[in-house]
């Protein structure tokens, strides 16, 4: 698909000009693509800055040696973070090799880093995911960090990466893990677009939340069958799904069909030191419950509780986190969930996209209560 810069319908007035960032202008897809990715990234650049994780640049590196052949690359890390601190050094590193692309290879936060470093430095970047775990290899969007983990804010790109690059080999050497999160992470657009969008008007808006609904289905669907067989044809479909799909979601969506409770939860969560343990998509998941939970308590929403119950029906069946225990939370501080939840309910956080206001004491029982049984609990 081309990269498409239609006029952002969520404003009211027309002659308004927003853009949009639908998907990236190439996407190559298959078993060993990434051998085969040689010309598409050489139409790119000759001096390609190389941004990864220490390990994965050591184990992808060699992957990549038939098409850097041709190629005078830098390598470089992103660590500690996708930081302001590591994008400084960076964007040095780029100058210092005179790079004209940027590759980022790596999970969300290495593709975060390549991503806004490119946008920074005005260069093209090619994407290259070594898991499933998100969908940061296909949007326009970064997410800043402290050095030490912490959520700071995100960043809107001009535009989706020029080239990704879905290599199937390399996505199958990453743990399972990576992808049960990435299916959580991917459920998240349901949930939230529904909530923000889903009494919109618009095209593109019905378009991006009917995709999401169809990702769900495709999730619940498949997920379980391809966790049980990495490398069939159904785990393609998931990984397509999780990478692919998701993004599409995110494009049409554009600033309109963002994020609500349940990454403003994982928000929060970043900031306590022992959460670091569980990866994003671990978190949103878990988010969601609470989005839903919360919805029930102050909404007295039964959609939203039959939702939840179907959802740790769904979690139990492929390994996805319902409680803070299941986190690695389990001895968190009641200050600790406070400073979390207060986090996640700042004046600035996507939480107050939900139709009701939110408080952190009612996101504080919300967390705590995900797995509840919402019969004897449900609101009136
Ligand atoms: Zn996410």
């Amino acid at each position: 698909m081309p990269n498409q810069s239609l006029p952002d319908l969520s404003t009211q007035t027309a002659s308004s000009l927003f853009s949009l960032c639908v998907a990236p202008g190439r996407v190559l897809r298959g078993q060993k693509a990434l051998s085969q990715a040689g010309e598409a990234i050489a139409r790119l650049g000759h001096r390609p800055l190389i941004v990864g994780g220490d390990r994965t640049l050591a184990v992808t590196l060699p992957q990549l040696q038939a098409v850097l052949e041709q190629l005078s690359f830098a390598t470089a890390s992103y660590s500690p973070d996708c930081s302001e601190a590591s994008l400084g050094s960076l964007r040095q590193a780029a100058t210092d090799s005179q790079a004209d692309l940027i590759i980022g290879i790596g999970g969300g936060k290495a593709l975060d880093t390549a991503k806004l470093l490119a946008h920074q430095c005005g260069l093209p970047v090619v994407t290259i995911p070594t898991s499933a775990a998100t969908c940061a290899a296909w949007t326009a969007l970064s997410n800043v960090y402290s050095d030490t983990g912490a959520f700071l804010y995100d960043v809107s790109l001009d535009r989706c990466p020029d080239l990704l690059v879905l290599d199937y080999d390399l996505i199958q050497t990453a743990p399972q893990r990576t992808l049960v999160a990435g299916i959580g992470d991917a459920l998240a657009k349901w949930y939230e677009a529904s909530v923000s969008s889903g009494h919109s008007e618009q095209s593109l808006l019905i378009a991006a939340v009917q995709q999401a609904r169809v990702l769900r289905d495709i999730l619940f669907q498949k997920s379980a069958a391809a966790l049980l067989e990495p490398g069939s044809e159904v785990w393609r479909d998931v990984v397509d799904a999780t990478i692919l799909l998701a993004g599409v979601i995110g494009g049409l969506g554009g600033a309109q069909c963002r994020t609500v409770a349940a990454h403003a939860v994982h928000n929060g969560l970043t900031h306590i030191p022992a959460a670091h343990g569980a990866i994003h998509g671990e978190k949103v998941a878990y988010g969601i419950l609470a989005q839903l939970r919360l919805e029930e308590m102050v909404q007295g929403n039964q959609l939203a509780a039959t939702a939840r119950q179907q959802l740790l029906k769904f979690y139990a069946e492929i390994g996805l986190p319902q409680t803070l225990e299941d986190l690695g939370l389990g001895d968190i501080t009641l200050a600790q969930l406070r400073q979390a939840a207060e986090i996640a309910c700042a004046a600035n956080s996507d939480i107050h996209r939900l139709p009701f206001k939110v408080v952190p004491d009612e996101l504080m029982a919300a967390m705590v209560s995900t797995t509840i049984g919402h019969l004897s609990i449900a609101n009136g």
